[in-house]
């Protein structure tokens, strides 16, 4: 008999979050007509990270309103939730699974095979190796994390310290100064808040503006151990200081969930590297999407990267499902290079921070291209003189403002890599 990869096969996607979600609806906007498997260790269906940090934690946000909605064209995806892959064998086409829950793990070692497969397994927290307790010690990814970590922040008079002064270091801080505690303390061994993704200036800005509002800051120094016995009471810095904590957020960067696919010949050094069109490991039938996707972008300067923005899974996953169709159902062309204008939002306190093309790779020409520092401003970032990334800060203005950089930044020709 014929097979029909097209209609007969099976698509398995490798984790249950919105890059899962999206790669199974577009593996059906490209027309792929057989079976979809989406394993997810997580128990829930795909729900949305981005409130986890502010709505969620400051109780405005209950679960159900997290839940992405299914659409018609998934209706007959099988969703086994609550089942981690813990190993593949990308030539002969099988992931193995095992069921998780609050018991332990059971059926280990059961084997799906695919015809095509998805990575898209994202990101956990790194986190902290520093001598002391672990209890009273918090990392924001899942929707369980959120919840443990407002129940702490609810206690009154609670001392809070933060661990990290990225995105969701300096978003942590700013709910839980909304939530009432009664001291929130950011620390980063850098000597400003989100200095690598923004520069000196908007970094420097963005301090302001968190102190302002209540936020403490030691920077410049770094962690070297946790105090107290069953749990944490103290956080030990660097520089000697010892800050009193009743709770610490731990925001110190992810690592990749790609433990699975050792023993495959890829490059699993950050995250999982695709080709430029989101192909994993030069195999047609596997590709990645997500936070986990570690791809060259023509639009800048082909670098591959990850790229841990909500954007990306929508984007990677219209991709790559592209790609692994036209692959399995036998067309000789896929489409064009993948090459994505980032988007990033983030809100903290009463302002945001909107973002888009690549600010990183402009940290060393900053210049205002609207308003003023101090208000709502946007923020131009050049390479080679040429425009690659805007940042607004501050109200709905000046995020509306920074869209209309948006086509400037699509016109700007690709960036030769240095
Ligand atoms: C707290 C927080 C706030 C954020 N806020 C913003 C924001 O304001 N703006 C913005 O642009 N972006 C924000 N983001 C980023 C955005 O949410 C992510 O880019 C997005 O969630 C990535 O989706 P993903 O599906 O690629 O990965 P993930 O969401 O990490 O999902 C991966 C899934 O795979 C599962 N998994 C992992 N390993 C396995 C395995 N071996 N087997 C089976 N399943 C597995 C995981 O349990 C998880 O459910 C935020 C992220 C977080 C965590």
């Amino acid at each position: 008999m014929i097979k029909l990869p097209g209609l007969t096969g099976r698509i398995v996607v490798a984790g249950a979050s919105m890059g899962g979600l999206r790669a199974a609806e577009q593996l059906r906007a490209a027309g792929w007509l057989g079976s979809i498997t989406v394993v997810g260790e997580e128990p829930h269906l795909p729900y949305n990270r981005p409130p986890l940090s502010k709505e969620v934690l400051a109780g405005r946000a209950p679960f159900e309103s997290l839940a992405f909605a299914l659409r018609d064209s998934v209706a007959d995806v099988e969703w086994r939730l609550g089942t981690r892959v813990t190993g593949a064998d990308l030539d002969d086409r099988w992931v193995e699974l095992e069921r998780v829950d609050a018991e332990g793990t059971e059926g280990a070692g059961e084997r799906l095979a695919f015809d095509g497969l998805v990575v898209a397994t994202g990101m956990r927290p790194r986190r902290l190796r520093c001598p002391g307790p672990t209890v009273g010690r918090h990392t924001v990814r899942t929707l369980a994390d959120a919840e443990g970590l407002r129940t702490e922040l609810l206690r009154p008079g609670v001392r809070v310290v933060v661990v990290g002064a990225g995105f969701i270091g300096c978003e942590v801080a700013a709910t839980a100064v909304a939530l009432g505690a009664a001291e929130v303390t950011v620390v980063d061994p850098e000597p400003l808040p989100m200095l690598r993704p923004l520069g000196e200036v908007t970094a420097r800005e963005l301090l302001r503006r968190h102190r302002e509002r209540g936020v403490r800051f030691a920077l410049g120094t770094g962690v070297t151990a946790f105090t107290g016995d069953e749990r944490v009471t103290g956080v030990l810095l660097g520089d000697g200081t010892e800050l009193p904590a009743d709770v610490v957020v731990e925001s110190v960067g992810s690592v990749a969930n790609t433990e699975w696919l050792a023993g495959n010949v890829l490059d699993l050094s950050d995250g999982v590297l695709t080709d430029e069109q989101l192909r994993v490991g030069g195999l047609p039938h596997v590709v990645a999407v997500g936070d986990v996707a570690r791809f060259p972008n023509p639009r800048y300067d082909n670098v591959p990267r990850r790229v841990e923005h909500w954007c990306i899974p929508g984007d990677t996953a219209k991709h790559a499902a592209r790609t692994l169709v036209s692959h399995l159902v036998g067309e000789t062309a896929g489409p064009a290079p993948f090459a994505p204008l980032p988007t990033f939002w983030s809100d903290q306190h009463d302002f945001r921070l909107q973002s888009f093309g690549a600010p990183v790779l402009g940290t060393g020409d900053v210049r205002v291209l609207d308003g003023d520092t101090s208000g709502d401003v946007v923020m131009g970032y050049h390479r080679d003189g040429r425009l690659v990334g805007v940042v607004a800060l501050g109200g709905r203005a000046a995020a509306g403002a920074a869209v209309r950089y948006r086509a400037e930044l699509l016109r700007q020709p690709a960036l030769t890599a240095s």
